[in-house]
């Protein structure tokens, strides 16, 4: 993988590859955009290319003087050396070990990164001491390569203490560091945050693109063109819907129990968990929305009792609640009103193609 090979973004992957070429990348950048569409991928690409041992160097080489020497005739019999400027080799030491997550320079920062750092559960948000350890590595000498990076991912779960802690090394980040923030709820950041920061939006994935990602995970054509019409342009959403119709193939009820079973197979990864449940509680509002829409009279009622409910579970996932109580409450609450996700797929045609 490398920047060339992200598809869907073509402008803003050509804006990132011209801050490569003139060489004169921002310290400190904000990728938005909606989740799911690539943001995090497109970092971890840029990250790469920022670090590639065979990338020319940061500053141009002074002028030569008359007294210099020929320059070192080696790197011209190397093949590594004709790669483009704005794209990483792939195999130097320093690109082998972003892909096997072990780069001394490349930090990536999330929950799960605070998990271990902190030695305890991952937690829904980045707190204060991880980003004051963040800020101490950006003052380290980097290891391998010239440049250190450091990628905070859903950066809008900072605590506010933890943002306030950033705003500093953002503003003056050390010499050779470059942080890269993504966040697909950019009201999350402090405007201060936003401010320091260089922005590069992501918008979501056109469908013809996301078919294409599709296919190239396995998906068949029909599956791949159903999903994509669902997905709202997210990769994430698509696989998200995949699996959920995976499991309500297999036939699971919404009952109490089916509604803890269903709650108990979420995602480990916070992440992942998240953006599941957002996902089903997205399709739960749109069949309690279409259903409303379809009702008379007094029936409008308890429908629009379900979409509060349902929005307020939704506010609920980006607060301190457990994932799995949101799932298993708003998967009862829908289905006392005979709305159920399994209906709500087939409607979307994508149960039974
Ligand atoms: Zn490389």
């Amino acid at each position: 993988m490398a920047l060339s090979q992200i598809i869907g973004h073509d402008k803003t992957m050509a804006r990132l590859k011209s801050l490569l070429v003139s060489q004169r990348v921002p310290p400190a950048l904000l990728f938005t955009g909606p989740e799911g569409v690539g943001k995090f991928l497109a970092a971890k690409e840029f990250a790469r290319a920022l670090t590639c041992l065979h990338k020319p160097p940061e500053e141009p080489a002074p002028e030569k003087s008359l007294f210099d020497s020929p320059s070192e005739p080696a790197t011209h019999h190397s093949p590594l050396a004709t790669h483009n400027s704005d794209d990483a080799c792939g195999v130097c030491a320093s690109c082998l070990q972003i892909d096997s997550g072990a780069h001394p320079d490349v930090r990536i920062i999330d929950t799960a990164f605070q998990a271990a750092l902190l030695d305890e559960d991952e937690s829904r948000n980045l707190k204060v001491d991880t980003i004051r350890e963040v800020c101490r590595y950006a003052n380290q000498t980097s290891i391998l390569s010239s440049r250190k990076v450091f990628i905070i991912r859903d950066a809008g779960a900072m605590v506010q203490q933890a943002q306030n802690a950033i705003l500093k090394t953002l503003e003056e980040p050390p010499p050779g560091t470059v942080l890269i923030l993504t966040v697909s709820r950019k009201n999350a950041l402090l405007a201060t945050i936003i401010s320091r920061c260089y922005a590069i939006d992501f918008t979501a994935l056109p469908r013809a693109a996301l078919e294409r990602l599709l296919e190239a995970q396995g998906q068949t054509l029909d599956d791949a063109a159903a999903l994509s019409s669902v997905s709202q342009g997210s990769l994430k959403t698509a696989g998200d819907l995949r699996r959920l119709s995976e499991r309500l193939k297999g036939g699971a009820r919404f009952d109490r129990m089916g509604a803890f079973k269903m709650a108990a197979s979420l995602p480990k990864d916070s992440h992942r968990a998240r953006h599941e449940v957002v996902t089903l509680l997205d399709l739960l509002l749109a069949g309690t929305r279409d259903r409303w829409a379809g009702a008379a009279g007094c029936a409008k009622k308890p429908l629009s009792a379900l979409v509060t409910t349902l929005l307020a579970l939704r506010r609920m996932t980006a607060q301190n609640v457990s994932y799995n109580l949101i799932l298993e409450t708003a998967l009862l609450e829908s289905e006392k009103l005979g709305i159920l996700p399994e209906n709500v797929i087939k409607a979307s045609r994508l149960v039974g193609q």
